[in-house]
């Protein structure tokens, strides 16, 4: 797998790996905002997005799918310039064809955005796609999202009305500790969603864990009670993030953080007081 200045490969053991950058969230530049002059900014990065692709020996794996070909979400009024999965995958020679195995950590747009085409049909048709069992009867059950920005929960619904409505009979419905394929177990890490999920990736002596939307930022990691604003249970949210930090730094393994610095990849450490995150590049 090629790499580029949007996609990263790396190896785990005997799996090929490569994270996609779908691209970037843009905020209002508050620093821009209090200084004196005019008041024009483009705005500054808040947060990468990005998915991965695990290759197997036996399988083409995709974990989350980015925004979607053309979307263009507005944040804070400023138009993103995401979606970009497709065109880089195809860049480093991937077909979406080719995908045989399609996993979401959860359903909010900039993670299930990309299953369906403008047509509505399926972008990976060759793929089983997998969904936590207890994200995907939450958000068939009418919810309560009152806890949820007016403007996030209507994106939220947008985005499940168009990706997972076309394409409910294709889901299959995982729990916490189902071996997806084999080396790539999917453990359940609620709070951010209902049934945020995350996984365990083994190859051989390596591991990985693809923590997802447990933490949001690096700065999460030696202030794991830091709450996303997208956080659905905030006490639900801080177990998860314990529980997987202290899982990570008893095993040593790699991680995956879809929305760190591109390519999101690192170790956590400890120096006996606090954990530290250190980039794996
Ligand atoms: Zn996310």
């Amino acid at each position: 797998m090629p790499g580029a200045k949007n996609s990263y490969p790396f190896k785990l053991g005997g799996f090929e790996c490569l994270v996609v950058k779908d691209g970037p969230l843009i905020g209002p530049d508050n620093r821009a905002a209090r200084s004196a002059g005019p008041k024009i900014s483009r705005g500054v990065k808040i947060m990468d997005v990005s998915c991965l692709l695990i290759k197997t020996p036996a399988h083409l794996v995709l974990i989350d799918t980015g925004f979607g070909p053309g979307a263009r979400p507005v944040i804070g009024g400023i138009p993103q310039n995401v979606g970009h999965l497709l065109p880089i995958m195809q860049k480093a020679g991937i077909s979406p064809l080719e995908i045989d195995t399609l996993i979401l950590s959860h359903a909010h747009p900039d993670h299930i955005g990309g299953l369906v085409d403008r047509n509505g049909q399926p972008v990976f048709p060759h793929a089983r796609h997998f969904i936590p069992r207890r994200e995907w009867d939450f958000w068939w059950s009418n919810p309560d999202l009152s806890m949820v920005e007016d403007n996030f929960k209507q994106a939220v619904l947008a985005a499940i009305a168009k990706n997972l409505l076309p394409l409910r009979d294709r889901f299959e419905l995982v729990v916490d500790g189902t071996g997806i394929v084999p080396g790539i177990q999917l453990v359940s890490t609620p709070g951010h969603t209902p049934g945020h999920s995350s996984l365990i990736v083994t190859s051989g002596t390596q591991s990985m864990v693809c923590i997802c939307d447990v933490l949001h930022w690096p700065r999460e990691i030696t202030h794991p009670d830091l709450a996303s604003s997208s956080d659905m249970s905030l006490p639900r949210a801080n177990i998860s993030r314990h529980a997987i930090l202290s899982r990570i730094v008893q095993s040593g393994a790699l991680v995956f953080a879809c929305h760190f610095p591109f390519p999101g990849l690192g170790y956590v450490l400890t120096d006996g007081r606090e954990y530290l995150w250190q980039p794996y590049r």
